[in-house]
This record gives C-alpha cells, sequence and structure tokens, in this order.
C-alpha cells in the first residue's frame, strides 16, 4: 500500500505532539513568567496592539492544553459517543450556522456525497467554506482524491488523519476513527490541512506550511466561536496548544510570525522550551520545495489577499508570504479575541485563581 506520509510519519507525528515538547526538560513550576507580569506592570498595555508587545501570554487554565507541553494527570480524550447519534437534519443545520449556503451546497454535491458516505466527514468538509482552507472542498472533489472515510490509520493513533493511496493511483483521506464524534469544525480543519498534501511528495516545509494554514483556520473558527476552544477533548487541547504558539510567537513590535520570536518561551512555565512556533521543523531540517496546488493557491490568495497570484508551491516564498502576511489575516484584536478563548494571561482581566 503507497502510504504518502510514510517518508515523514514518524517526524509528523512528533512534530504534532512531542516534538513540540521534548520530554526530559527541567520543569518549571512559576505560574505566569516573571517577564510578563513584570512587563505589565510596566507597560500597563490597553489596546490590543499594545498588549502584543508584550512577553508571551501564560495560560490561566492549563488544562486547556496538551499534557506534552503542561503536564497533568488528567489528559483529555477524543469526544464520546453521544447517547443518541447525530442525524443528518442536525448536522445541515449546524452546517447552515457555520459556514451558510455555500457549506449547504457543499453537503448537497452529488460527486462529494459519493466519495463521503459518512455524513459527520462532508458536513465537516462544508464548514471550511469560507475560511482560509476554502479550496478544501474542491480539492477533495478533484480526481486526486477517490474519497474521505473515518478509519485506523496505518502510522497508528499519534496521528489524526492521513493521506494513503487507494491502490488505483488516486489517495483517500482516512480521518482516525476515534476522532469521529469531534466538533466537525474541528475534522473539517484535518481535511483542510490533507488536502494539501495531495502528491507522494513531502518534507518538513510542506509540513510546516500546512500546520501554519491548519492553525489560522482553527483560529478563524475560534474568533467566530470562542467557545469552540472550551470542549476539552484531546483534539481541541491539541489545536488549542499550537495556536497559543502560534499566537506566542511574537516580535516587540507586536507582530506575530513563524519563523522569529523573541528569545522567550511560546509556552510560559512548560515542560517544552520552544522560541518560536516554527523552531522544532527547522532543526529537524526542512528539508527539499516541494510542489503547491489548488488548495494551497487558494489559502495564499485568501492570505495575502492577491487574488491575481498564479502559483504557490511549498518553499521558501511560501513561508516568507506566511510570515509577512500572518498579521493582515488577523488583526490585534482577534489575536487577543484567539487569546482570551484559549484563557491566556493578557494582562488586563482580573487575575482570577491561577
Ligand atoms: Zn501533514
Amino acid at each position: 500500500m503507497k502510504i504518502k506520509h510514510a517518508a515523514i510519519a514518524a517526524v509528523i507525528t512528533s512534530a504534532s505532539l512531542s516534538l513540540y515538547a521534548v520530554g526530559a526538560i527541567e520543569w518549571r513550576t512559576d505560574q505566569s513568567g516573571p517577564g510578563h507580569d513584570a512587563w505589565i506592570k510596566t507597560y500597563k498595555p490597553v489596546r490590543a496592539e499594545e498588549r502584543l508587545k508584550g512577553p508571551a501570554f501564560p495560560p490561566t487554565d492549563k488544562s486547556m492544553f496538551l499534557t506534552q507541553v503542561y503536564p497533568s494527570d488528567l489528559p483529555a480524550n477524543p469526544a464520546p459517543t453521544p447517547g443518541t447519534p447525530v442525524t443528518e437534519q442536525q448536522l445541515r443545520k449546524q452546517v447552515s450556522e457555520i459556514a451558510g449556503q455555500a457549506g449547504l451546497r457543499v453537503m448537497d454535491d452529488r460527486t462529494l456525497q459519493a466519495k463521503i458516505q459518512d455524513p459527520r466527514l462532508l458536513a465537516s468538509l462544508a464548514t471550511t467554506m469560507g475560511n482560509i482552507s476554502g479550496g478544501t472542498a474542491d480539492a477533495v472533489k478533484s480526481d486526486v482524491y477517490s474519497g474521505v472515510a473515518f478509519g485506523r490509520l496505518p502510522s497508528g493513533d499519534g496521528v489524526a488523519a492521513q493521506v494513503v493511496g487507494d491502490g488505483s493511483g488516486r489517495f483517500k483521506i482516512i480521518v482516525n476513527e476515534n476522532y469521529q464524534h469531534e466538533d466537525i469544525r474541528l475534522l473539517g480543519i484535518l481535511l483542510g490541512h490533507e488536502v494539501l498534501h495531495q502528491d507522494a511528495n513531502l518534507s518538513v516545509r510542506e509540513e510546516l506550511i500546512a500546520h501554519a494554514f491548519e492553525i489560522l483556520a482553527y483560529a478563524q473558527q475560534v474568533i467566530k466561536d470562542p467557545m469552540l476552544a472550551s470542549q476539552g477533548t484531546v483534539l481541541t487541547c491539541f489545536l488549542n496548544t499550537v495556536a497559543m504558539g502560534l499566537l506566542n510567537t511574537r516580535s516587540p513590535d507586536g507582530l506575530v510570525h513563524l519563523l522569529e520570536g523573541r528569545g522567550e518561551d511560546i509556552w510560559p512555565a512548560s515542560s517544552s522550551p520552544v522560541d518560536f512556533l516554527a523552531q522544532n521543523f527547522i532543526e529537524a531540517g526542512l528539508g527539499l520545495d516541494t510542489a503547491g496546488n489548488d488548495a494551497l493557491l487558494y489559502s495564499m490568495r485568501k492570505l495575502t489577499g492577491n487574488e491575481e497570484l498564479e502559483e504557490a508551491n511549498f518553499d521558501d516564498e511560501a513561508l516568507a508570504l506566511l510570515d509577512e502576511n500572518i498579521n493582515a489575516l488577523l488583526a490585534p484584536e482577534d489575536w487577543i479575541a484567539l487569546a482570551k478563548a484559549l484563557k491566556l494571561d493578557t494582562g488586563i482581566h482580573p487575575r482570577v485563581a491561577r
């Protein structure tokens, strides 16, 4: 069986979870980091762009994040099986609220219905309409993919979704069946990541760019509905952790970056000393440039606001465009809204029990 992720699966598994949080690191117990509190006292920031100029925002509720980064005796689990199975009518209602008519059109699309039998996955795909991953449904509709289904993954349970060869020269997206009851928006975000890999060539660079768009898609959904971040499932904790990592990869001018931070931990007081989100990817070696596809081009056009953009590949140019344009996609108020949804201490709210 052709497994598209095979060459890199080990790296990705760890990039997704443990690579961010190298074990056996000195365990620090200070709650918020002295830098953050001192900075707040000195500068008394009020406006969103001022607050973003300060050090990394520490967590006020560590249970929102992966135990690999903020260890806990109570690790999160996947969403449990609901008492009564969700109906297609309920899914349509959710899709209509999340993605409007464009989402319902995805659910009614005959080609997509033929490729995706599980209505929860079809609804998940529909939730991507209108956000940064809005090219996902067209990608699944293309000849590259023969289907999307829940199942067990060849690379094991450390991965949430994977692209595998279907034996006929096309690819199938398999979403880890352990996650089948997660919020359809979260599953949509996983699909948005997977469609960026639509050939057998993969590099750490491609993975980093796919992760960055996955985080941005999550941020957009959380800004629209902050409660999405508080579902307490392991998938939410993972996305919260990487979203916090991106949000805290800021330069002293208050701008969020992918590739450079300010030399301070992006997960303050954690077991994971990482200074900027891409650090472990870069240290692993970004590897070769790989070819982009229409889904990447869609996301790059949305990100840059340049609909004339003719080509996008997984290369240094894409990384530079991402780094430059993240702050055009999300304004200071958006980053602060994300921080609030993740229950981070931005220095403005009363210090409730931490
Ligand atoms: Zn990937």
